[in-house]
């Protein structure tokens, strides 16, 4: 299965996504994770992307592409992935649809977090205090949201008019946004 989840910052987007690949064992593919891991590597893509992550700001579309269209051909992503944090402007999401279109692919299902923006804040600057993601401050948590706005909520839309987008409520406990995940995820195995 091939899932893309979207969902503004704090909307608990990487939580679901890590637990989906384990339960149904595809591929996470989440691009915060991977730059942040280059930059904890102090690899070149890592120097590069280090005062992007810090200030709020996207990494440039070339770069976060080629890391993609790189992921994705490895071996555990064959049989299926979750998308985490990519395509978060509509280029990325035209080379994407590009891309898996050319390799006979196509995402199963689109998953929309929906949460109120003050929610997604308080989560966050939770997160700050509990686990120190440098992030997190007040300042850059602004400019992630704003940027959310600008760039990603087309996305969104581009997605819904596929209407293979299916809202899940994302204000409730990490367990009961799961159990509706599932659900989701099943009725799309039933119609596959
Ligand atoms: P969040 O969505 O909570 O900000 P992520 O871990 O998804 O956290 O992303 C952290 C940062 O990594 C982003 O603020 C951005 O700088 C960079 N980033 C992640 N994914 C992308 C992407 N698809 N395109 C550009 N930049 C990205």
């Amino acid at each position: 299965m091939n899932i893309l989840i979207l969902g503004p910052q704090g909307s608990g987007k990487g939580t679901q996504a890590k637990r989906i690949a384990v339960e149904y064992g595809v591929a996470h593919v989440a691009t915060g994770n991977m730059f942040r891991a280059a930059i904890a590597a102090g690899t070149t893509l890592g120097l590069q992307v280090q005062p992007l992550l810090a200030s709020g700001q996207l990494v440039p579309d070339d770069l976060t592409i080629g890391l993609i269209r790189a992921r994705l051909q490895e071996d555990d992503a064959l049989d299926g992935f979750v998308l985490d944090g990519f395509p978060r402007t509509m280029a990325q999401a035209e080379v994407l649809d590009a891309m898996l279109a050319g390799i006979g692919r196509r995402l199963d299902v689109v998953l929309e977090l929906l949460i109120a923006e003050e929610i997604c804040v308080e989560r966050m600057l939770g997160r700050a205090r509990e686990e120190g993601r440098g992030d997190d401050t007040p300042e850059v948590i602004a400019a992630r949201l704003e940027v959310y706005r600008r760039e990603t909520v087309p996305v969104v839309e581009h997605y819904r008019a596929t209407g293979r987008l299916v809202g899940i409520r994302a204000e409730r406990t990490p367990d009961e946004v799961f159990a509706e995940i599932q659900d989701t995820l099943e009725q799309v195995e039933e119609r596959a």
